[in-house]
């Protein structure tokens, strides 16, 4: 049924108004690039298009075959699946988002970069369909009370808008006292590694799959340790890996 005359001039000039608003507060606050702070041409991107060509994407999302990140597991702990948004290179774009969202309290670009994350991972529902809960890679509490957040909860919280999945912080974490780690030096066994990880299973009973999220992985030693910690209380629990960034 066609609009009145009336109704469609009305319409039109709500949608100026509401440009011109759009317009008038991109003026006074210009939104800026997440990563290198250029101004940005309009509200509905987040990065500059040179910093949106810079991403080196992993695109492991579409891979078949075993990918660098699954191999660098292998022998070590059994894992669900994993995925990796960027490939981690020294000089790129990654370490430089990498040092922003660890160092400079970047949480927008962080949640931004966990959207993504979220947006991929969305595309493999055999691989990623049935995740439980996220599970934030722990930092030390003295360590994160000075800087003010863990990085890896901000990616994760990311991760949760775009898939649902909720963030569970109170799952895994490091124990204050690490003191006999420092003692026993680099001859540290792996099971005392392990050690460090407190793991919490109150309202986590019926979970099934679980999802590590980490800001990067390099060696995968951290990680490791986290899911020996978590197997050795659920035995037959799923679980994959999922990283804002990984060695290739
Ligand atoms: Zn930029």
């Amino acid at each position: 049924m066609q609009q009145p005359f009336h109704t469609t001039i009305l319409q039109k000039s709500k949608f100026k108004v509401i440009k011109w608003k759009n317009d008038l507060l991109h003026l006074l606050y210009p939104d800026m690039c997440l990563i290198c702070s250029q101004e940005l041409p309009n509200s509905e991107v987040q990065l500059c298009h040179l910093c949106e060509h810079s991403l080196r994407y992993t695109y492991y999302e579409t891979f078949q075959d075993a990918s660098s990140l699954d191999k660098l597991f292998w022998g070590r702990v059994d894992l669900e699946s994993t995925f990796a948004l960027l490939h981690f290179e020294k000089q790129t774009s990654t370490q430089e988002i990498l040092h922003q969202i660890k160092y400079k309290n970047k949480s927008k670009l962080a949640a931004e970069m966990g959207r993504r994350i979220g947006q991929k991972i969305q595309l493999d529902q055999n691989r990623f369909g049935g995740i439980d809960a996220l599970i934030p890679v722990p930092m030390h509490p003295k360590k994160q009370y000075l800087r003010g957040y863990n990085q890896s909860e901000l990616i994760a919280e990311g991760i949760s808008k775009t898939t649902g999945i909720p963030v569970n912080k109170s799952f895994i974490s490091k124990k204050s006292n690490t003191e006999s780690q420092t003692k026993k030096g680099r001859f540290l066994r792996w099971d005392n590694v392990s050690e460090v990880f407190e793991i919490n299973t109150s309202k986590m009973n019926d979970a099934k799959h679980l999802a590590i999220i980490d800001d990067v992985v390099t060696t995968g030693a951290t990680i490791e340790a986290c899911i020996l910690k978590i197997r050795n209380e659920l035995p037959n629990i799923k679980i994959s890996i999922i990283s804002l960034a990984a060695t290739k």
